[in-house]
């Protein structure tokens, strides 16, 4: 079972230390949210398990870390500064700003009115000033893609880590836009992370390494957690393609506001390396590509066995991490009626995702050598490094285990006066509820197995 609305996930995320609106004390900041003790946890173990599977678990990605802050040159010769925008319309009636697809049959979503302004574009880059001096032209821009970094790096990594084509350049980072209309809770904010894989293939093979990633993509995102049922595969029409792309795919899923993107996996041919190169005259480039006079570099790769020189196409998976989590928020969310006809909310979270792995429990909260023996257990699951592990000294079991549901916790360890005897205490787990009886040595030989 899914959560059945946004309300519910809204509230959880609050009430636990998930999610907060930010600024909130000062009436917030429209589309920007602040991630609490939980939802730090959870967001860094979503990443960890995209670049796990992205670089660790191959031998054809590398990872970078680029900057946030984006010369104009980059933007301008990515097609951001001149594409990179919704067009808006205002009512003149009652003085809102929305997205003209938003105005259905001619008519203001807000009051109803016809009187609309014609549609104008606006840029959804965040511009800053870079140095003392803000005459104006010392701009930059906080990057509205991780991606663009990628390709600016081209050379660098290639050149760096000897690969060959083909092979993928991975970033995980944050992504600024100033969207029109912000909203349903963390799936459109104005700054998030992005996910990002460029992989770099020779034209030709472009296809069929497109449908490779698309259902790889697929595959990591039930892996993740995510019901096949709601998560259904999307060819965009040519007519709604990026300025870049020959083919995208978009994974839709089912949130519980409606049907929408959580990644896309685009084709982008030799745009984004043929337009920030110099000398494009010396290749063919299929892409329209804006004339580049202010690169100095060739983004090309050399064929040591045919000694060809090209420019590579490159396939995107694009995925955000705030609408994975979300996703994932969504799918793990459950309510049950216990046999005593109170209700148990629970987060079913895969375990390697959970914000916390295993919480200990003493049994009594101003016991001495219980607390110092749950400390002493806590500290070696700690060690096993396996991420966060809490010492729950409450002194009210009921309610810790009612907690740890609520956040997804795997695993509660209670400890009591006879683990001071015989070094066992009990395990409850968090789907079945079903307590049993364990040894430290035990636990840690199924930690290390999981
Ligand atoms: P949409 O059509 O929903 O605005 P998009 O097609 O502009 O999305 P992309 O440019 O393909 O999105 O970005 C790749 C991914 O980044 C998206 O699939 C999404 O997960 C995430 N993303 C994009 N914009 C936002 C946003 N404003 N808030 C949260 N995540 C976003």
């Amino acid at each position: 079972m899914a959560s059945k609305n946004m309300e519910d996930l809204v509230s959880l995320c609050k009430r636990r230390g998930f999610i907060f609106q930010s600024s909130e004390i000062y009436g917030g900041l429209q589309g920007i949210y602040d991630y609490g003790p939980l939802g730090v946890e959870l967001k860094n173990n979503l990443k960890s398990s995209w670049w796990k599977s992205m670089i660790y678990d191959r031998d054809d990605v590398e990872g970078l870390d680029a900057s946030i802050l984006t010369s104009r040159h980059v933007l301008k010769y990515s097609g951001h500064e001149d594409t990179f925008s919704d067009p808006l319309v205002d009512c003149r009636n009652c003085k809102n700003r929305f997205r003209s697809d938003q105005a259905t049959d001619g008519k203001c979503p807000a009051c109803g009115s016809s009187d609309l302004t014609e549609p104008r574009p606006f840029n959804l880059m965040f511009k800053t000033t870079v140095g003392p001096v803000d005459d104006g032209s010392n701009y930059a821009y906080l990057r509205p893609e991780t991606a663009q970094q990628i390709f600016t790096n081209f050379k660098n990594i290639l050149d760096s880590t000897s690969k060959t084509i083909p092979f993928g350049i991975a970033q995980i980072g944050k992504a600024f836009r100033n969207e029109v209309t912000p909203g349903k809770f963390i799936f459109r904010v104005r700054e998030f992370e992005q996910m990002e894989l460029e992989f770099f293939v020779e034209p030709g093979k472009d296809d069929e390494w497109h449908k490779y990633w698309v259902d790889k993509r697929y595959s990591w995102w039930i892996d993740q957690g995510i019901s096949e049922k709601r998560l259904k595969k999307l060819d965009v029409e040519d007519a709604d393609l990026s300025h870049y792309s020959k083919a995208t795919v978009d994974l839709m899923y089912e949130f519980p506001h409606g049907v929408e993107e959580l990644e896309g996996i685009a084709n982008r041919t030799d745009f984004d390396l043929g337009s920030h190169s110099k000398n494009q005259e010396d290749y063919q480039i299929d892409a329209k590509v804006i004339k580049n006079n202010e690169s100095n570099e060739k983004l090309v790769f050399t064929d040591s066995e045919t000694n060809e020189t090209y420019i590579p196409y490159v396939i995107e998976p694009s995925a955000g991490v705030e609408r994975g989590m979300l996703a994932i928020l969504n799918e793990a969310y459950n309510e049950e009626v216990l046999e005593n006809g109170k209700k148990r909310t629970l987060l079913k979270l895969k375990p390697h995702l959970s914000p916390v792995k295993v919480a200990v429990i003493p049994l009594k909260k101003n016991d001495e050598k219980i607390v110092s023996y749950a400390k002493e257990i806590k500290k070696k699951i700690q060690g096993l490094n396996i991420g966060r592990v809490v010492l729950e000294n409450t002194g009210n079991i009921g309610k810790s285990y009612r907690k740890h549901d609520e956040i997804g916790t795997p695993v509660c360890l209670t400890i009591d006066f006879d683990s001071l005897e015989n070094n066992s205490f009990t395990k409850r787990d968090r789907d079945t509820m079903k307590q049993e009886r364990i040894d430290i040595e035990t636990l840690i030989k199924q930690i290390n197995k999981s």
